[in-house]
């Protein structure tokens, strides 16, 4: 697909088609029955869905997942997508394309594999239910996605928004999608004002999405919106004199562009601090996995203190801190002090935790914290260890 023409000349947006109107504000959701669409739009659907399908056609993004539709490659584009930006989302794919082509292998392998494969990405419950779903497809549908929305969803990890995606882009059903781009571009186009919070707040949009949805080309017209949303209508400053549905758009035509979608309150974020020690004895490190309700549930971490059932057995020497990092997690910012020990004992067997060698760190489904802290612990150790002289390699015990 071609690229979308880039020009430095300031242009006048296309006059709107919907003039005489007065800015919509947020007001009661239209009554069951009603029809969600203003009637502007509604007389002029078959134009929206012309100009949108064409622009996509010239301009649709050129991505990896979209070059010959296949159901599998669809359902992994749009799980990687759901919390993560599509220029990371690239790389990710191509690797995980390779490591698991088919969804048998996908089945097939360890869960511990498949983590690590989605190291990165974040979210790591997403890859669980990946691959939950893949051993119920290959169980339970012969190795093939089902083709309908509610079969979809029967699946561990697919929700409406997944559902309606590989169902109308990889099998052509005529099924709607609401998510961060399409919500905004629709929210604009009949100038929703009221806040969407992405739960309560996307039923009229459902509505709206549902109501607009051509009968054909129901897969381009969902990855058109979506494309919209990420080049054009974008959150800030939307390039509106580029916009294949400027001359419907009520947004435009009413003046809101910059108020709608209205924002949600933000949550406070909370501040953290905590201490990993990475704890040594001879060329083995101690980690620990997150267990169950934790973030990175199931990914291996190094332990905060106090831990005392885990490192008290252990007859630590002095804790030396390395260094500091700091990551954030939901609305939450953390601070880590990093400490490293040296262990006289390996201490009794303790459920979700284990001694591996240093060198296998690297193969391990871990923390992206945990890959800090390690790369803190091991300079700090080679440059304790050696007069100060900076070391790739951890100091032996
Ligand atoms: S880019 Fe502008 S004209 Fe197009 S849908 Fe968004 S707000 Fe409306």
């Amino acid at each position: 697909m071609a690229k979308e023409p880039r020009s430095s000349r300031r242009e006048r947006p296309p006059r709107p088609a919907a003039g005489g109107l007065k800015p919509r504000r947020a007001g009661p959701a239209p009554a069951p029955g009603d029809d969600p669409l203003p009637a502007p739009l509604r007389a002029g659907i078959t134009p929206i869905h012309d100009a949108l399908l064409g622009w996509f056609t010239r301009v649709g993004r050129d991505l990896p997942w979209r070059r010959g539709i296949d159901p599998y490659r669809t359902w992994i584009s749009e799980v990687m997508l759901q919390q993560t930006q599509v220029d990371r989302v690239v790389d990710f794919f191509r690797r995980f394309m390779e490591r698991f082509p088919t969804v048998e292998r996908l089945a097939e392998a360890p869960e511990a594999d498949v983590l690590r494969a989605w190291e990165g990405l974040g979210y790591y419950r997403r890859a669980r239910q990946l691959h939950a779903a893949a051993k119920r497809i290959v169980a339970d549908h012969e190795g093939r996605l089902p083709d309908t929305a509610p079969e979809l969803r029967e699946l561990p990890g697919i929700g409406r928004y997944t559902a309606g995606a590989i169902a109308s882009i990889a099998f052509g059903r005529p099924e709607p999608i609401v998510e961060a781009n399409s919500r905004r571009v629709l929210a604009r186009l009949v100038a929703h004002a009221a806040p969407l919070d992405g739960t309560a707040g996307d039923g009229p949009i459902w509505e709206i999405a549902t109501a607009l949805l051509p009968s054909r080309s129901a897969g381009q017209w969902n990855q058109a919106l979506m494309d919209l949303g990420a080049t054009i209508c974008t959150p800030r400053s939307p390039l509106c004199s580029r916009c294949p549905l400027a001359p419907y758009c009520l947004a435009l035509v009413t003046g809101q562009t910059a108020s709608i979608p209205g924002s949600t309150a933000r949550r406070e974020v909370i501040d953290l601090e905590e201490t990993a020690v990475v704890v040594r004895r001879g060329a083995k490190v101690l980690v620990v996995r997150r267990g169950a309700g934790e973030w990175w549930e199931g990914l291996w971490d190094f332990p905060r203190l106090p831990a005392k059932e885990i490192l008290a057995p252990l007859g630590c020497g002095r804790r030396r801190v390395v260094g500091r990092c700091s990551y954030t997690v939901t609305h939450h910012r953390v601070e880590v002090t990093v400490a490293v020990c040296e262990a006289s004992r390996q201490g009794p067997r303790c459920d979700g935790a284990a001694w591996i060698d240093w060198e296998a760190l690297g193969t391990l489904a871990m923390t992206a914290p945990g890959r800090r802290i390690a790369a803190l612990a091991e300079r700090g150790e080679g440059e304790s260890g050696r007069g100060g002289a900076r070391s790739s390699r951890p100091r032996r015990g």
